[in-house]
């Protein structure tokens, strides 16, 4: 008889948002005449720029003519895309990241959650607490995070690392040594960002300790102040012990095109084995490269009109976090995030917990948002709502919250 992966059993219940899109849909059923605002996705609205939709049609025209048409793409993704993602997104920055360091992807979740294969099963993982749930939950799969509190919420080998108030949303250095750390700055849930000089105290750290940092940049577009790195590759030493992941999904909205990158620096070494070497010897025998027509709408993204065409949509998506944070702060509402994120992080004040609150807004202002326990035991009291809807829907929503 076959067994299976038992690791999967331990799982808790269902992801969290298949739990509020069954909740969302009990209750649109029960009020079909209500509209419900969704300001808890994570998902992009606003179509893809001009510039992406031409390169595109270009590249589909190229796919249907013999002399042009390509086959499997390179394991490790187009240089065209590699050389654009080099200059666009590091040359400048002075973060020594060469092209052959890029691993393109369809997507930084997929990466994120199969990085830890690299990586022996009695590592320690260390995550913020709360957190983006595929880095727990992929490690959990590998049999990596020992037993469940079902009290606590909480695995006896993962090291939590809380965010709250008190640290401003940015982690402490642990006191139990890690192997692996995974951050994720401008942060998915609580919008917080990290300075300079405190992801350089983590890589100091990372150094010291011999821990790899597995650094996840999805929403480094929507940095708006200066003193914040857009990539830990800013911080001396970076180079020798973190691996850093990117999406197109935020920047450019390619969520559901699919694409992403991976930079594992040739320094990051364990003895004389290469990271980067091991990552490509997986990428080649488990992944066979995105798709041309995607690589060339990537590459778009970095083209003078792409830039400008989908700084724009960041811009529309942060104006609405920033309706959402001001709405909510008049409101009386303790808010964080919002300035160098589209995700707004609101204090419940309350004696609420945050599935009450969910309930409490959807029947109340028929608004749905994301309950900060669902990210972890340190987002209890928290809830997510997110720049990512409609100009529309998002005042909408923002004013009929400030009217409870
Ligand atoms: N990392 C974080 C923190 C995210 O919030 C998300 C998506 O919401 C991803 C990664 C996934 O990005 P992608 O669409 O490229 O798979």
């Amino acid at each position: 008889m076959f067994q299976i992966n038992t690791n999967y059993q331990k799982l808790p219940g269902s992801y969290l948002f298949a739990a509020i899109g069954k909740k969302v849909r009990e209750y649109s059923a029960a009020h079909p005449d209500r509209k419900v605002i969704s300001l808890g996705i994570g998902d992009v609205t606003q179509p893809l720029a001009p510039a992406v939709i031409e390169a595109l049609h270009k590249a589909v025209d190229e796919m249907g003519a013999a002399e042009t048409f390509r086959g499997y793409a390179p394991d490790l993704g187009y240089d065209f895309l590699r050389d654009a993602i080099v200059k666009g997104d590091f040359a400048s920055r002075g973060c020594g990241i060469q092209a052959d360091e890029i691993f393109v992807s369809d997507g930084a979740k997929c990466d994120c959650g199969n990085i830890q294969e690299l990586f022996a099963q009695e590592s320690r993982v260390a995550v913020c607490d709360p957190v983006y749930p595929v880095y727990v939950d992929s490690n959990v799969m590998a049999g990596r995070t020992g037993t469940y509190d079902p009290e606590t919420e909480t695995w006896s080998n993962v090291i939590y690392m809380p965010c709250t108030e008190a640290n401003q949303f940015v982690p402490e250095l642990p006191r139990e040594i890690p192997d692996l750390i995974y951050l994720c700055f401008p942060n998915n849930p609580t919008g917080s960002a990290i300075t300079k000089a405190q992801l350089q105290e983590w890589v100091d750290y990372a150094v010291r300790v011999g821990a790899v940092i597995l650094y996840d940049a999805a929403y480094e577009a929507y940095i708006s102040e200066p003193d914040i790195p857009h990539s830990i590759y800013e911080c001396e030493g970076a180079r020798s012990c973190a691996i850093e992941f990117h999406s197109f999904s935020k920047n450019a909205g390619f969520t559901g095109l699919r694409l992403g990158y991976t930079v594992i620096p040739k320094e990051l070494k364990w003895g004389d084995v290469s990271l980067h070497s091991m990552w490509a010897r997986r990428h080649g025998t488990k992944y066979n490269g995105a798709p041309y027509i995607v690589q060339r709408a990537g590459e778009a993204v970095y083209s003078e009109a792409g830039r400008a065409q989908t700084m724009a949509q960041v811009a529309y998506y942060m104006e609405n976090a920033k309706t959402i944070y001001h709405g909510l702060k008049e409101a009386g509402y303790p808010v964080y995030g919002g300035v160098n994120s589209p995700y707004v992080w609101l204090k419940i004040p309350s004696a609420m917990d945050s599935w009450e609150f969910f309930d409490f807004l959807l029947e109340n202002a028929n608004v749905v948002g994301t309950p900060g326990s669902g990210f972890g035991p340190s987002g209890e009291g928290y809830f997510r709502l997110t720049g990512f809807g409609t100009k529309e829907n998002t005042r909408e929503a923002v004013e009929r919250i400030k009217k409870l």
